[in-house]
């Protein structure tokens, strides 16, 4: 335990941790060496410095990133990141994981994920606009329906996205909608995608709960993060019959053992000057680190990466994970949680509701054609469902968790593409 402390505490870094999994998933698989190289590094990762005049009159420049993981079974497909911890590792390690997340919910699509290194609390839309006009601009060779295919990711939403395609079919000459997802509504977005993510979470625990035995009406439920993740996980986990008995944001955490109404937590942070949960007072404050080790059936982090690690893992309390955020587990962690016989429904599975809707908002768009909300639903609980059966029956006829898995089901379909395609 100490020796794992010792090893993991410099650097908590994302990328780490995704290639720990990957190598245990591809010693599993028995991969030829020269094949798992290949997956191990990203097809591209380009940087870009955007230079954008603050409304202040001062022309600051911006550090942005595009890394495409892989395109073997389709299009790169990933989200665009804006906050201020954005780093080149971060990027990779989220573009793999959505290599692998695509390949699990069997959507044909590579994995890509982007960010810009800026404080978007403190920008004005004007410099929002700005700035993602620019990235776009500078991308312009990278970013195609039929290439590569941003989405929202944490600080960006369906604004950003409308920008984006404006931006692309000025710069191409044509309406592009399906250049990006997690578009406006209007904008040939589509039904249901703003839920999406949060509708995955919630089929995943569902699921979950009934493989150990838990009744929904008797479940506690911790949810960490309260963006368009953590408070649609906790909306819809409410509507189960589960009992959501803390939830927080960056502001703090917020712990009611009665538990919490959350469309009222919703409207609070809709309405509240700093849209976030400040001042939420139908719950005691406490801090986010608490959060995590409370009394609970279910625990869903939705927040950010590493937040489950070596430090606090032997302290979680819940019988069950279901990973939102992306990450929000190092490599480390996850031995001490199969020791303690938790089970973690992982990321590359459990969030994958957003991009399974993305791919079904891609489709709409390339046919001109718009599904109603409850179509679009029901086939991504369809997806989702099946993934995690998939997934589930995996682990249990190889003996491994449902993370390495995850990774084994998705790597093993890379892989194969990889030599179909061959051409080296
Ligand atoms: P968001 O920006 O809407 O919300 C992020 C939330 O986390 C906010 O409530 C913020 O206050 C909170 N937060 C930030 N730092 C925190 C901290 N240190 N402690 C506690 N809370 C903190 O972002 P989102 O889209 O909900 O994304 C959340 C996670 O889910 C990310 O890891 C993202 O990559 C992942 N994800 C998002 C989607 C999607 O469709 N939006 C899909 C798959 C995965």
């Amino acid at each position: 335990m100490t020796d794992l402390i010792k090893d993991e505490k410099p650097s908590h870094n994302p990328l780490d941790s995704m290639m720990k999994r990957l190598e245990i998933a591809i010693e599993k698989l028995g991969l030829d060496e020269q094949f798992a190289n290949v997956l191990k590094v990203p097809d591209r990762c380009v940087i870009v410095n955007i230079p954008v005049m603050m409304d202040d009159g001062n022309l600051k420049v911006f550090e942005g990133y595009r890394v495409v993981h892989s395109s073997h079974l389709g299009p790169s497909k990933g989200g665009i990141r804006y906050s201020m911890d954005v780093n080149l590792d971060e990027v990779k390690a989220l573009a793999a994981w959505m290599t692998w997340k695509c390949a699990v919910v069997n959507i044909p699509y590579g994995g890509a994920k982007g960010g810009i290194k800026c404080n978007p609390r403190e920008m004005s839309t004007n410099e929002l606009e700005k700035l993602t006009r620019g990235y776009t601009q500078a991308l312009k060779s990278v970013f195609g329906p039929d290439s590569d295919i941003p989405a929202p990711d944490m600080g960006t939403g369906p604004q950003e996205m409308a920008w984006i395609v404006d931006e692309y079919s000025k710069i191409f000459g044509q309406n592009s909608f399906a250049v990006v997802t997690g578009k406006p509504i209007v904008l040939g977005g589509s039904l249901g995608r703003f839920e999406a993510t949060g509708r995955g979470v919630m089929v995943s625990a569902r699921s979950a709960m009934a493989k150990l035995g838990l009744k929904a009406t008797e479940c506690t439920c911790v949810v960490q993060g309260f963006g368009n993740v953590g408070s649609i996980s906790a909306k819809l986990i409410e509507q189960l019959g589960v009992k959501i008995t803390a939830i927080s944001d960056i502001s703090g955490g917020y712990y009611n053992p009665e538990g919490i109404d959350i469309m009222d937590a919703i409207d609070y942070v809709a309405n509240c000057e700093f849209k976030s949960l400040e001042g939420f007072a139908k719950a005691d404050k406490i801090t986010n680190e608490e959060i995590l080790e409370l009394e609970c059936d279910i625990l869903v982090p939705a927040a950010m990466e590493d937040q489950i690690t070596s430090d606090n893992a032997s302290n979680i309390k819940a019988k069950l994970i279901v990973e939102g955020a992306n990450g929000p587990t190092t490599a480390n962690a996850d031995s001490i949680l199969n020791d303690l016989g938790v089970l973690v429904v992982p990321d590359i599975l459990a969030n994958a509701g957003g991009v399974t809707v993305s791919y079904f908002e891609w489709v709409q768009n390339r046919l001109g054609y718009y599904w109603t909300e409850e179509r679009v639903n029901r086939r991504g609980d369809r997806a989702m469902k099946t993934a995690f059966d998939n997934v589930y029956s995996y682990s249990e006829k190889h003996g491994v968790n449902m993370r390495i898995a995850a990774y084994m089901v998705g790597i093993e379909k890379v892989a194969n593409t990889l030599k179909l395609r061959g051409g080296f």
